[in-house]
């Protein structure tokens, strides 16, 4: 095992250790926290991060809920399934699966989410919460990777941390939660000038690009940690892989700690999915809620 190679295999797996404490200690006060899961149509691989999901809140004692609805659904339907699920006292989390077919818009059923259940935290007011600094429910890869960094660094405070791509699912959460951990943050998308020159000041390299190793060794100052969130589906040598953003193998001798593709940062999404559940469940019973990161 390269010393330099960040388990997230193993850290999702101590996540999930604190989870489980949390479900059982809410669960003996008579909240056990639920997970509503809401897949529609017939997307393989959604398909699959839906089953995962519920395997994982099954193993850490939370109840889940599966929803299947039909490609072809009406928009309104599933807004009326959203509703009933945010006015049900006994479901604390609602996660609808992305992509929706494109007949429904999916901005408006992220906002139809209670954003006491918005376990993605993609609802505008948890994005404005974030913003503000506020203990909101924070989308769950983000989180993953300032708790990935936290385990490597310690202390992030002053640090120089680079963020390549400005989605809202990930660049800019991520870049929202190392500013509030206090490190000075670039953001480089697609107009950046010059990206590899910024990104090689960084003490910190977020890449959640979407383009297979794209992050190669000049762009990597000595030292730096860096963190791959991207996961691309390549051919190679006449077989199919999964790549990251970054050519881990191209920037491993200079760096101090990187992520694998697959097993860094994959695995702390469905763990911080939990932990958002849980959170959330606290939140709905005026119980004091965890800060989004743990140390
Ligand atoms: P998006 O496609 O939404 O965003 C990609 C970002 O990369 C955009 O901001 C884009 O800039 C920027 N970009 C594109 N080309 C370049 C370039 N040449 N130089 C600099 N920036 C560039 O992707 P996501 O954020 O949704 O996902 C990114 C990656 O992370 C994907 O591989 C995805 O599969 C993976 N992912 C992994 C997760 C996990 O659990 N590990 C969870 C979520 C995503 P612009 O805005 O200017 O277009």
């Amino acid at each position: 095992m390269n010393a330099k190679r960040i388990d997230g295999v193993a850290a999702a797996t101590r996540v999930l250790q604190t989870v489980r404490q949390d479900v059982a200690e809410l669960t003996q006060s008579g909240v056990q926290p639920c997970l509503a899961v809401v897949l529609v149509g017939d997307d393989p691989a959604s398909h699959v991060y839906v089953r995962n999901k519920v395997q994982r809140a099954a193993e850490v004692g939370i109840r889940s809920l599966e929803h299947r609805l039909p490609t072809d659904i009406d928009a309104r339907e599933l807004l009326s399934l959203i509703n009933t699920l945010n006015a049900d006292p006994t479901v604390h989390g609602i996660l609808v699966q992305m992509p929706l077919p494109p007949q429904i818009d999916e901005a408006s059923v992220i906002q139809a989410i209670r954003p006491e259940k918005d376990v993605d935290g993609f609802h505008r007011e948890n994005v404005g919460g974030l913003v503000l600094g506020q203990n909101v429910l924070t989308p769950c890869t983000p989180t993953g990777c300032l708790y990935l960094l936290e385990q490597v660094l310690g202390e992030l405070s002053g640090k120089h941390a680079v963020v390549i791509g400005r989605s809202n699912i990930v660049g800019k959460p991520v870049a929202s939660l190392l500013l509030q951990a206090h490190c000075s943050v670039t953001l480089v998308h697609s107009r950046s000038k010059d990206a590899a020159a910024l990104c090689r000041q960084a003490d910190i390299v977020i890449a959640a690009v979407g383009r297979p190793r794209m992050v190669n060794a000049e762009w990597i100052k000595p030292g730096a940690v860096v963190i791959d969130v991207g996961i691309n589906r390549i051919e190679e040598n006449g077989r199919s892989r999964l790549v990251g953003d970054v050519d881990y193998d191209a920037v491993l001798p200079q760096v101090s700690a990187i992520t694998p593709v697959p097993g860094g940062v994959g695995p702390m999404t469905i763990a911080f999915l939990m932990r958002n559940t849980v959170r959330a469940a606290r939140l709905q019973n005026s119980l004091p809620v965890q800060p989004a990161a743990i140390r």
